[in-house]
């Protein structure tokens, strides 16, 4: 099939929920992806930071190659060693020592909401103003963003939004109902949202004097992708509760939430569940995607490479009057434009790049951790040409 026959087939089949780009994939190798007409891409999205340890990477096809070929499935009814040795492994590259496995994003938030409301015996969570937090009643509810749960109503209950960044807002929306906070600590979907200095832990602070729970929703931000492995080290903040899932499984469908045990132990046998949460499979592919964040040092990579992509952004961004900031920590940055982004896009797309616009006017790149400075150079060229064709009006070079 071409990329019109598959394009045909999903308006006639498939429900129509996405604004997809005009692009149809068919396989991939490290940071590059080809589509169905052969034409390579460099991916700076990783399929929404998904994909950190890039694509096809061999340890993590051989790993879910064997486990499919020994056991995909057996429900939590069973125990299996796959479950419990990554499960210690989460323990070992996180801040909490205890873990329950889910499949998604929203659903380790869902669950997290649980965990908060059954600990503390309390009903309300607050969470932030253009956040993103999962497409589950509950968790759009959470989601600070209108337009993503207008439609939907009526909502669930208990749930307030206050601006980010902003903890006086914070202070006074806490009452003798708030069982907990959730926040990303650097906001993906909302335009790469880096928060004040000392904000998280100004929160982190309250939360303890008011006993209410600190929930960090990691789902972007986790794996490496902001040059630690976790962003609550970027801040030296340490959450009750993290939330965990895209590149957990390296592109295998797994998420979890992470706690203490003081505050893990209030769910007892029967109050949570899922039937393929933790399955072997996705295990053995997440064991298999965090070795290999640590054994080949992507963390450090991300930082480093980070430093070096955002550097030369800056620099060829001062060119443009249509850029209003380069932001971001890591391999997470975000390009601010004073205009609609959707035009860099499909351009970077025409000259063999793939970026996300997010937020309307943020460029927002989420490059594999395993890409290299030679393929950086190639997207901050192609960014460069896709943003002087967009530019009606160039700094004349005598201000540069
Ligand atoms: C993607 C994302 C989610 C939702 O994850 P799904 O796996 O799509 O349910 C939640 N929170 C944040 C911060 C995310 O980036």
């Amino acid at each position: 099939m071409n990329t019109q026959d598959i394009m045909d087939l999903d308006k006639k089949f498939v429900m129509q929920t996405y604004g997809r780009q005009p692009l149809a994939l068919s396989h991939g190798k490290g940071a590059e992806v080809w589509d169905v007409e052969g034409k390579s891409y460099l991916d700076c999205f990783a399929g929404v930071a998904v994909n950190n340890v890039g694509h096809a990477h061999p340890k993590v096809a051989l790993a879910i190659c064997h486990q499919a070929q020994r056991m995909i499935h057996c429900s939590n009814v069973y125990y299996t060693q796959e479950q419990v040795e990554l499960a210690k492994l989460l323990t070992q590259v996180s801040p909490h020592d205890r873990v329950f496995f889910a499949n998604s994003g929203a659903e380790a938030n869902e669950g997290a909401i649980k965990l908060a409301r059954k600990y503390t015996g309390k009903g309300e969570i607050i969470s932030t103003d253009n956040s993103f937090h999962g497409r589950t009643l509950a968790t759009v509810t959470a989601t600070g963003q209108d337009k993503y749960k207008e439609p939907f109503k009526p909502l669930p209950g208990g749930f307030k939004h206050v601006p980010y960044g902003d903890i006086q807002a914070m202070v006074e929306a806490i009452t003798e109902d708030t069982a907990a906070i959730i926040l990303e600590p650097i906001q993906g979907e909302g335009g790469v949202i880096v928060p004040p200095e000392g904000y998280l832990q100004n929160v982190r602070n309250i939360c303890r004097q008011r006993d209410i729970l600190l929930i960090l929703d990691e789902i972007q931000t986790g794996f490496g992708r902001t040059g630690e492995m976790f962003a609550s080290n970027l801040f030296g903040v340490e959450p009750d509760i993290t939330t965990i899932a895209k590149a957990m499984g390296g592109g295998y469908p797994i998420g979890a939430i992470l706690a203490n045990e003081r505050i893990a132990s209030a769910f007892e046998p029967g109050d949570h569940g899922s039937t393929f949460g933790g399955n072997p499979l996705g295990c053995a592919a997440a064991k298999a995607a965090i070795e290999v964040i640590l054994d080949e040092n992507l963390v450090h990579q991300s930082q480093e490479l980070g430093a070096y992509l955002k550097a030369n952004l800056e620099q060829m961004a001062s060119k443009y009057e249509i850029v209003k900031e380069v932001r971001g920590k890591g391999l997470m940055i975000g390009i601010e434009l004073t205009k609609s982004c959707g035009d860099v896009v499909t351009e970077a797309r025409e000259q063999g790049v793939l970026v996300n616009c997010t937020a309307d006017t943020v460029v927002r790149l989420l490059p594999p951790l395993i890409i290299t400075k030679e393929q950086l150079d190639v997207v901050v060229k192609v960014l460069d040409a896709a943003l002087a064709k967009m530019s009606t009006n160039p700094k004349p070079l005598s201000d540069l």
